[in-house]
């Protein structure tokens, strides 16, 4: 249970094991908080909406534009077609996204904490439904502290009912990314969805409801590891939210301030408002230097500034800065940023390879795959002749969407030597050759087939013979060779 302390006395608990402090935000304006309902906006939009986007496959194929198919074992992605062969592609995107994180916190720290992380996006929206029902921090604090009556009943159970309403449609929109959203939407309501959606739906719901409603700022300072990551990473040239010691110090209440600079004593900017502690959705005093919970939101910056505008004072005494502006500060140096810095262009350099990597795949990928399994036992069976038969399994992959037609042939084998398939006919129409025959497979599958090569009599083979397959695809002429071997007892 959260207990009803002051952010401001926070620090002042020096128990090892004190509860968590309620944390209550003070709503603000500026141009942080307006970056951050714009990202908030984008990023949910794109989230809840993305499911109901179509887009034309042809007839045989699924039209949502982003799809995890697991009926037919792949992912869609507006034109990208990702099948299990291919999940490199998600490894691809998976370490793009590492070091495109690495690279934001050498530009300007938690970035991603403080604007993009979805832990912190949700639990700004709950804040949100938070303050319109129950009202802004002062509010939100006295009807707390009041006894139990009609009101609290009302503005309670009101906020925690758009609380689940919100976690409940973000796990709807979950599942909307594995099926066919409008018929999966119209199963859900009609009770005909299979079970495992509506388990799905409620764990989201459970999870979102708890982690952005209840936990919110706890999950950044103590359950997620990428502070302490992060922490490790950073450098003297990456920007943070900082207070400028320089210009603040030493505070003093606003008419405490005039009266000292009128005495001609020192009196730094800060006016000791709290309006930044207050502002902050982890409870965190900037002023204090930096700190672990301090997920760089930035709105604290923007209380400052409100508060440095009414009193006629220069914006800027929080801001994004370096710790080497900071040290240059204090040393009479005027502050100089390194965007363009080794470790930037590192991570820049390995984000653009590993991606002309994956538009290079994607450019030349192959419309059809072909393995091959030479049998384990026997390796190889004698025939009445004297020769011998070695089998294979064989899986022809056709990703076109209608049915393709290939010539299957076996290479670097003696004269003489025969191709058969089981269950495929050999007629005059169907072979060109013994070792050659033409087989079909239906658009958009796999075909498992076993091959069968048979040697001529009355030639000696070395028990392990380099041999190959080879697919021709009639429509496009792309040609796949697999190599492996033809097995007899050898000399
Ligand atoms: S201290 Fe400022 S930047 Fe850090 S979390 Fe609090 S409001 Fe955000
Ligand atoms: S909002 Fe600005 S002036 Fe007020 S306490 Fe924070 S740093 Fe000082």
């Amino acid at each position: 249970m959260s207990s009803q302390v002051d952010p401001i006395d926070k620090e002042e608990d020096e128990s090892w094991f004190a509860s968590a402090a309620k944390i209550y935000p003070m709503e603000v304006k500026g141009r942080f908080r307006k970056i951050k309902w714009a990202i908030l906006f984008i990023t949910l939009g794109i989230y809840y909406f993305t499911p109901f986007i179509r887009w034309d496959r042809g007839p045989l194929l699924p039209d949502q534009a982003v799809l995890i198919d697991f009926e037919r074992k792949r992912g869609y992605f507006f034109f990208l077609e990702i099948w299990p062969q291919e999940v490199y592609y998600l490894a691809g995107l998976l370490i793009i996204a590492s070091v495109a994180l690495f690279l934001m916190n050498a530009i300007a720290g938690r970035l991603w904490c403080g604007y993009l992380c979805p832990q912190t996006v949700w639990t700004d929206l709950f804040f949100r439904v938070e303050s319109m029902i129950e009202g802004d921090r002062r509010k939100r604090i006295a009807l707390d502290k009041q006894p139990w009556n009609a009101e609290k009943i009302l503005k309670k159970g009101t906020k925690h009912f758009l609380w689940l309403m919100i976690a409940w449609w973000t796990g709807g929109a979950w599942v909307l990314y594995f099926a066919d959203a409008p018929t999966l939407v119209y199963d859900l309501a009609t009770g005909q969805a299979a079970l495992s959606a509506y388990v799905w739906i409620g764990i989201l719901t459970f999870t979102t409801y708890s982690l952005a409603g209840h936990m919110r700022e706890q999950v950044c300072v103590y359950m997620c590891p990428w502070p302490r990551i992060q922490a490790a990473l950073t450098d003297e040239h990456a920007l943070n939210v900082t207070y400028r010691f320089d210009r603040g110090e030493p505070r003093a209440h606003l008419k405490e301030s005039k009266k000292l600079s009128a005495d001609g004593l020192p009196a730094g900017d800060c006016i000791d408002c709290n309006q930044c502690v207050y502002a902050c959705p982890t409870g965190v005093d900037i002023r204090k230097g930096a700190q672990l919970d301090c997920i760089q939101c930035g709105l604290c910056i923007d209380a400052c500034d409100t508060v440095m505008t009414k009193v006629g004072r220069p914006t800027g005494l929080i801001a994004y800065d370096t710790d080497m502006n900071i040290e240059r500060r204090e040393k009479g140096e005027t502050p100089v940023y390194r965007l363009i810095r080794p470790r930037t262009v590192i991570y820049t350099v390995i984000i653009a390879l590993i991606a002309g990597v994956m538009l290079y795949a994607q450019l030349n990928r192959s419309m059809t795959s072909f393995s091959v399994v030479h049998d384990r036992n026997p390796l190889y069976v004698q025939q009445s002749d004297g020769s011998f038969r070695n089998g294979y399994s064989l899986r022809l992959l056709n990703k076109h969407n209608n049915e393709q037609s290939f010539t299957l042939s076996v290479e670097d084998m003696p004269a003489g030597t025969t191709l058969e398939v089981v269950g495929v006919h050999k007629d005059a129409a169907n072979v060109a050759k013994d070792t050659q025959l033409n087989l079909t497979v239906e658009a958009d599958t796999t075909r498992s087939v076993r091959a069968l090569v048979f040697s001529p009599a009355g030639v000696d083979l070395p028990g392990s013979k380099p041999m190959s397959f080879k697919l021709i695809d009639h429509q496009t002429g792309e040609t796949t060779v697999v190599h492996d071997f033809f097995r007899t007892p050898g000399n």
